[in-house]
């Protein structure tokens, strides 16, 4: 699933992976993972996070191989945050060679909304929900399981203005890298969640057809 920070790429890979029954595999999340376990990827993650850049290539196709190595994404799985570089794309296709189809699903959602979703936008550390905005202003308790909301390090104004910068740069140049293969769909993210899920599975479901 491609699309900018903020356009609803976890939330609806979240949603999607369960109804399919395959993994979710969030990039973003293994990294946050691994800095909250301060390992060795953690600590070496954690700067490049708060400053809105991206994580090495070498790095991110080492996680990713690994993980689409293990058993239970034998049958298919949802990458969510993978890939966001050309040289990354190349790798999954490499990864992929008698995997195929590979669908991609690219959420388009404008900038202001983007950074209005950002800014408001808060996780719960206890079991990953993410809440948008109630009327305008952030919530504060999550609604899943009851526990306290907070923002993002990278969800901070001036460092979500350098990710939309990095996402222009590097990840938005994969749209034209799948846009002619047949199993690529583009999405208006900026309806409700519910309305953009559905578009989403009707065009997994026409991109397999
Ligand atoms: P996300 O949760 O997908 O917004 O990712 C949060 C942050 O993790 C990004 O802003 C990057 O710093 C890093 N990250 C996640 N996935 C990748 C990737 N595929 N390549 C490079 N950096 C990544």
């Amino acid at each position: 699933m491609l699309g900018p920070p903020g356009a609803g790429k976890g939330t609806q890979a979240r949603r999607l992976a369960e109804s399919r029954g395959v993994p979710h595999i969030s990039t973003g999340e293994i990294l946050r993972e691994a800095v909250q376990a301060n390992t060795d990827l953690g600590r070496k993650a954690k700067t490049v996070i708060e400053s809105g850049q991206l994580v090495s290539d070498e790095i991110m196709i080492g996680i990713v191989s690994d993980r689409l190595g293990k058993n239970d994404a034998r049958d298919g799985f949802l990458l969510d945050g993978f890939p966001r570089t050309v040289f990354q794309a190349n790798a999954l296709d490499g990864m992929l060679k008698d995997r195929q189809p590979l669908v991609v699903i690219d959420l388009s959602v404008d900038d202001d909304e983007l950074v209005n979703r950002l800014s408001t936008r808060r996780i719960c550390e206890s079991c990953g929900t993410v809440t948008g905005s109630l009327n305008g202003q952030p919530a504060v308790i999550c609604d899943e399981c009851g526990d306290g909301l907070k923002q993002r390090s990278d969800d901070r104004e001036g460092v979500v203005r350098e990710r939309l910068v990095v996402y222009r740069q590097s990840t938005e140049p994969l749209i034209g890298f799948y846009q002619n293969r047949p199993t690529f769909r583009s999405i208006d993210g900026s309806q409700d969640e519910e309305s953009v899920a559905a578009l989403i599975c009707a065009a997994v479901d026409g991109a397999t057809a």
